[in-house]
């Protein structure tokens, strides 16, 4: 068995869930019929109930997208000043700070959760601290007790980036209930989409008709314009395609777990690879299957490897490399320098997403893992 082939053409990381063809032409033509496209239509007041009961929350608005909500988000809880958050994550959530004149203030990870180490956070607060932007990374959730226990001491607001964790649960708890508003994305390369989009998640009906207003322009349904809000608004031809998802996307996790528990027993055994387990009492939802390499034992760098599964056409992801903190934009920042967040930056150069969506089957995966152990020096 020396001659492994590779994939005949380039298999990527993932691949957007899709509708059925035919319930999407249904849906369309109904969406074309009703003559209504946008500003809050059927589809998009469907697809919010029926996601707030999926999601488990009180209240939610849809979004064009998770980067946009995000600002919405910020400005909604009146943040200023400083904001503490995490490097390690995708670059959306830094930016969307910024882009409300807010200052991040980087704090390092868990080594294990790769989430915001809640232990540094007191450390970072100054009287500019206003609120605290964690990241469920890879959908694990973070130390949500001890971060509201953080918050509630210093009166700050808590912001979750949800995007990975659609469908998370702590203990039969929904993630979307902790913290002050919750950001979910449904970019199509998400587990859950609406090719692009997003949602904010929140337990209070005030904050939800803020959120809505901000969305819409600031104008209120009387005519009076309160503030300046901006569009943040998704269409009813994409908030047709989630509502045709939403029914799809229990079995896509599904599938996605049994794939993950294949990779898992494929190559827990490696040396210097490393798989991350499901933790108990959590309700995982398998958006990415991580592996940290350490270079020393396993016997090629994360890079080497990522360029070695190139040559097999597999696709693999270095997330979340660079580091957020290592941006040109950020890397003057007083919380950016390295020896300050030692984590992160050691795991943004050890970690490598593999490839895993629901249309893959357990030949993929075996396939990969044979690729993997045939790559890796002896
Ligand atoms: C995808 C993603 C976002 C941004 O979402 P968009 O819907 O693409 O704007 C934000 N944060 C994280 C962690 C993400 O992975």
């Amino acid at each position: 068995m020396d001659h492994i082939e590779g994939f005949p053409n380039p298999f990527y990381i993932t691949q957007p869930l899709m509708p059925e063809w035919d319930e999407l032409s249904r849906i369309m033509k109904s969406v074309f019929e009703s003559n209504q496209l946008s500003n809050n239509g059927k589809m998009v007041m469907e697809l919010e109930n029926q996601l707030a009961d999926f999601l488990g929350t009180d209240c939610l608005s849809v979004f064009c997208n998770g980067t946009i909500a995000l600002q919405v988000a910020c400005r909604a809880l009146r943040l200023s000043g400083e904001v503490i958050t995490t490097p390690f994550t995708f670059a959306a959530t830094v930016h969307a700070l910024t882009w409300s004149n807010l200052k991040p203030v980087f704090c390092d990870i868990q080594e294990d959760s790769l989430n915001l180490d809640p232990d540094l956070i007191e450390s970072l607060i100054t009287e500019k601290t206003t609120g605290i932007l964690p990241v469920h990374v890879f959908g694990t959730p973070c130390n949500v007790e001890k971060i509201q226990q953080i918050a509630d001491k210093y009166g700050l607001k808590v912001l979750y980036d949800a995007a990975h964790a659609f469908g998370v649960k702590i203990k039969d708890k929904p993630i979307a209930s902790y913290g002050d508003i919750s950001m979910f994305s449904f970019h199509a390369t998400k587990i859950y989409h609406t090719i692009e989009g997003g949602a904010l998640a929140c337990n209070n009906p005030y904050l939800k008709e803020r959120l809505d207003s901000l969305r819409n322009f600031g104008i209120n349904n009387d005519s009076t314009v309160k503030e300046p809000g901006t569009n943040g608004k998704l269409n009813e031809i994409q908030a047709s395609v989630g509502l045709l998802l939403l029914k799809k996307v229990q079995a896509e996790i599904e599938q996605r777990k049994y794939l993950t528990d294949l990779y898992r027993q494929l190559l827990h055994d490696l040396s210097g690879l490393q798989v991350y387990q499901d933790i108990e009492g959590i309700r995982h939802n398998y958006p990415y299957f991580a592996v940290k390499i350490d270079q020393h034992q396993f016997g090629l760098t994360r890079d080497e490897l990522h360029e070695k599964l190139l040559q097999y056409n597999v696709i693999s992801r270095k997330y979340f490399y660079p580091l957020c903190s290592n941006f040109q934009c950020y890397k003057d920042l007083p919380s950016a320098s390295e020896t300050k967040l030692p984590i992160a930056n050691k795991t943004a150069n050890s970690i490598l997403a593999l490839p895993l969506h629901g249309r893959m089957c357990e030949s993929d995966v075996k396939k990969i893992c044979t690729i993997i152990r045939k790559v890796k020096p002896k």
